[in-house]
């Protein structure tokens, strides 16, 4: 996605956090870091140039660069990108960013995303050898990701094809793609309420992963009862079940950020 930021003021930032002392971002910036042009495409489309994703790597600024990039224009790594920081740790190439993306700012989502039981379980899988990284990105593909910093940010949607009483409460938010659908709406009483369906038979079966202290009720498929659901959720993250065609219906507190992730058997 093509984003309109302002390169010089997060390079700006770049040296006002670093205290270099070079007057200009000219000076501050290693005479190898990407022109401006080639830098906003690598961070925006993948670093094609193997010369440029090396220095990007490796260079401090550029790390920098690319984290304040993140916060400018208030986007997170993608999925894919969360997952090879979980597998190589500090030898992921945007590791640094990465760092500063979760420690200096704070970020709320990638802090959850790195907690997925299921991705954590996928990168066992690929450090021991019974699954390849291509075959859990392949999986990746088909998650779907709602994150809700905080109740201000719904927006209300329209909801084509979706069963739901238009009528009482309003649809908030929705995302889908072929494999799955997973819909919120919020509650007089302040509550999300969660509607996750895997739709499509090439999801094959997945969970359902809820981020937030403040679960108060869930249910997994059709064929499970709430008791059994509710007794396997832990503390913060909550995985119910789900199976090619099943729903599972959940509810939490909109007070506080919510990130909702479905995720198939990777
Ligand atoms: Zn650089
Ligand atoms: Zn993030």
């Amino acid at each position: 996605m093509k984003h309109n930021v302002d390169l010089n003021a997060i390079w700006r930032t770049v040296i006002a956090e670093h205290a270099q002392v070079p007057a200009t971002l000219e000076a501050a910036r290693d005479a190898a870091c990407p022109t401006p042009s080639r830098f906003l495409q690598g961070v925006e489309s993948g670093w094609e140039d193997r010369n440029d994703r090396d220095h990007v790597t490796a260079c401090h600024f550029c790390q920098n660069s690319v984290s304040l990039y993140w916060r400018a224009v208030g986007e997170c790594p993608n999925l894919r990108a969360v997952f090879r920081y979980l597998l190589l740790g500090s030898r992921f190439e945007d590791a640094e960013a990465m760092q500063l993306h979760l420690r200096r700012d704070g970020c709320p989502r990638c802090a959850r995303r790195l907690q997925s039981t299921s991705l954590i379980r996928a990168a066992d899988w690929v450090e021991s050898g019974e699954r390849t990284l291509d075959q859990i990105q392949s999986g990746l593909e088909k998650v779907i990701e709602i994150f809700v910093p905080r109740r201000e940010r719904l927006i209300p949607v329209t909801a084509d094809g979706y069963i739901c009483d238009p009528y009482t409460v309003p649809l908030m938010l929705l995302e889908k793609n072929e494999h799955a659908t997973l819909a919120l709406r919020e509650d007089e009483g302040g509550h999300l309420q969660i509607k996750a369906s895997a739709v499509g038979s090439a999801f094959g079966n997945g969970h359902l992963e809820i981020f937030s202290t403040a679960v108060d009720d869930a249910d997994s498929g059709v064929r499970r009862d709430a008791a059994e659901a509710l007794g396997k959720l832990g503390e913060a993250q909550r995985s119910l079940d789900l199976a090619a065609g099943e729903t599972a219906l959940a509810s939490v507190s909109a007070e506080e950020p919510v990130l909702l992730l479905i995720i198939p058997e990777l």
